[in-house]
């Protein structure tokens, strides 16, 4: 089964910018992929249009193995809450508010109960070595532990697919390895992970490479082999 499966997806921002023209790719459930490629080539739209957060302007995406332009907004929010965890190169933590608090909201939009919502968030961040700062506040916090709160919403809600932009790009080298790390992780326990990346090796280490130029979508696979998506 595929976790995300775009075909022929097409996207002309207001103004003409075309992100993204005809792009097909498909990640299967448990995949671990790296995408890179230029600025502005299109790899967060195609990330935003993987994960519903954009629709495309022509071309289908099925998540979970639902079609993603037959859904009412709130059907999509629910499948997004249910199945997608996003982390960013940011984490923009609410002033003030709690680890515990932040991670449990991830879990606001899959109909999960408050106390279950909390028991959920103690568990995401435990498991992301956080479990000694569930009542830290941003400012409390460094950032590599900020962004493995991002990590710990993300995965709060167990998705089928999690997409990550850069999300090392504001991390020493070693808070980095931390949350790839975390990443690598839950790909061998069976969630489909993808992460844009400008770092060469780390995306050389992943099993798959897709590259993005112009809009236009392809795959490298390890072994040098290169294809075109479609
Ligand atoms: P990348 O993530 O590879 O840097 P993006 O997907 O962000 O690329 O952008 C692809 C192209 O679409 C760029 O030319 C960018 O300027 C343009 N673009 C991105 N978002 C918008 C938007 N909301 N409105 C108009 N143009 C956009
Ligand atoms: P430039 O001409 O500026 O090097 P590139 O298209 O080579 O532009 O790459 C733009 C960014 O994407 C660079 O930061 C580069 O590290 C990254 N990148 C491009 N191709 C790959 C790749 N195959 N593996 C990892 N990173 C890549």
């Amino acid at each position: 089964m595929s976790a995300v499966d775009m075909r022929n997806v097409s996207r002309v921002y207001p103004g003409g910018v075309t992100a993204l023209a005809d792009a097909t790719l498909t990640v299967e459930d448990g995949e671990l992929v790296a995408v890179v490629g230029p600025s502005g080539s299109g790899k967060s739209t195609l990330l935003h249009l993987a994960g519903t957060l954009d629709r495309p302007t022509s071309g289908t995406v099925h998540v979970a193995g639902q079609d993603v332009g037959r859904l009412s907004d709130r059907a999509l929010s629910q499948l997004r809450a249910r199945s997608i965890g996003f982390v960013f190169q940011q984490f923009h933590l609410g002033v003030g508010v709690t680890a515990l608090d932040a991670v449990a909201d991830g879990l606001l939009y899959a109909g999960v109960p408050r106390r279950r919502r909390r028991d959920a968030a103690a568990e995401a961040l435990e498991r992301v070595g956080l479990a000694h700062r569930l009542t830290h506040r941003p400012h409390q916090l460094s950032g590599g532990e900020r962004q493995r709160v991002a990590v710990a919403r993300a995965i709060v809600g167990s998705p089928r697919l999690l997409l990550a932009d850069e999300p090392t790009g504001n991390l020493d080298s070693s808070s980095g390895a931390d949350v790839v790390e975390l990443l690598t992780g839950l790909h061998r326990a069976g969630t489909a992970v993808v992460v844009i990346t400008h770092d060469r090796d780390l995306a050389r280490s992943f099993p798959r490479v897709v590259s993005v130029r112009d809009g236009r979508v392809s795959t490298t696979r390890p072994d040098g082999s290169f294809a075109a998506e479609s």
